[in-house]
């Protein structure tokens, strides 16, 4: 499977904004700095595993619609 960088809306627990992060970045004990109001926002590992668990269910539904797409496709 090709893996293109994974984005994903991060609320801001300051304004409430959201703003677009790439999982990559997602990691505990990182920053960022908000586009809207420049709080400094950290990752915990709460948060990153909680985002990464809703990745993997997105992949897996993703998979799960080809895969019957293929069966559908075949008959
Ligand atoms: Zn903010």
């Amino acid at each position: 499977m090709n893996m293109k960088p994974f984005e994903v809306d991060v609320p801001c627990p300051r304004c409430g904004r959201r703003f677009k992060e790439r999982m990559a970045n997602i990691r505990p004990g990182c920053r960022r700095t908000c586009p809207s109001c420049k709080a400094s926002i950290r990752y915990t590992g709460d948060d990153a595993s909680k985002a990464e668990r809703d990745v993997k269910h997105s992949i897996e539904e993703l998979e799960r619609t080809v895969r019957d797409l293929n069966r559908k496709l075949r008959f």
